[in-house]
């Protein structure tokens, strides 16, 4: 995967190439415009079709900030954030003085300057990602083990209602980049529900069986989540 931006005069256009079959445009939850091409469309044909999709841009844009009517998260200095249940503050570092993107020290997520404040809250937002993938690398198989089912893939992305949900039938999970902001034991009862999933697909007793079993305390966790819907980034 890699990330570029094309300038647009007044406005950037983040382009993301990655294993996709088709170029997608969208407008990004920051209201920012983001734009996907397969790994074969070079910079400089990104950058002309880019520059052909202007006006689709531009009433996107305009659209998403009639709708927004409030200023975007700048992802600055200051700003705060949890991180796996703790609050911490964004510092926002010149390239010149880290290596690192992202970087959780003490208190503080250190982020690396980027072009934008898109730029910057994708970093935060890859960075969050790996910390879930990290945590769920560290007990899936205690987990798989212990229900006795194994997932196909385990995606992980920003959902906007739902802090994970699962496909029976694939056998595919997605967990929501938001868990990596609450405590552990958020991420630890969305994998283990997600994986009960895969053996009871509703909610009824053998489900909640399952879930006393491999996951005591589900109910109080569970609450916690209700009470606390995803942060739409
Ligand atoms: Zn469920």
């Amino acid at each position: 995967m890699e990330i570029f931006t094309i300038n647009m005069g007044a406005y950037d256009v983040r382009v993301t190439r990655k294993r996709v079959k088709n170029i997608n445009f969208r407008i990004g939850p920051h209201g920012e415009a983001l734009m996907s091409i397969p790994l074969h469309v070079s910079h400089a044909e990104a950058e002309r079709i880019a520059r052909e999709h202007a006006s689709w841009f531009e009433r996107a844009l305009t659209r998403s900030q009639a709708r927004k009517g409030e200023a975007p998260v700048q992802w600055g200095t200051g700003e705060k954030l949890n991180v796996w249940g703790r609050p911490v503050t964004l510092r926002v570092l010149p390239p010149s003085e880290t290596s690192a993107p992202c970087e959780l020290r003490d208190d503080e997520l250190l982020v690396r300057d980027g072009p934008s404040a898109v730029w910057r809250s994708h970093e935060v937002e890859n960075w969050l990602q790996q910390e879930l993938m990290a945590y769920l690398n560290d007990i899936l198989l205690d987990r798989e083990l212990a229900i006795g089912c194994t997932p196909t893939h385990i995606t992980i992305r920003r959902m906007k209602t739902r802090w994970g949900s699962c496909t029976p039938s694939t056998g595919r999970i997605r967990m929501n980049t938001a868990l990596a902001e609450c405590p552990h034991a958020c991420a630890n009862t969305v994998l283990v529900h997600e994986l009960c999933h895969l053996i009871a697909h509703d909610h009824g007793p053998r489900f909640q069986a399952l879930m006393d079993l491999h996951c005591p305390g589900w109910r109080v966790t569970q609450r916690w989540l209700d009470d606390h819907p995803p942060r739409a980034l």
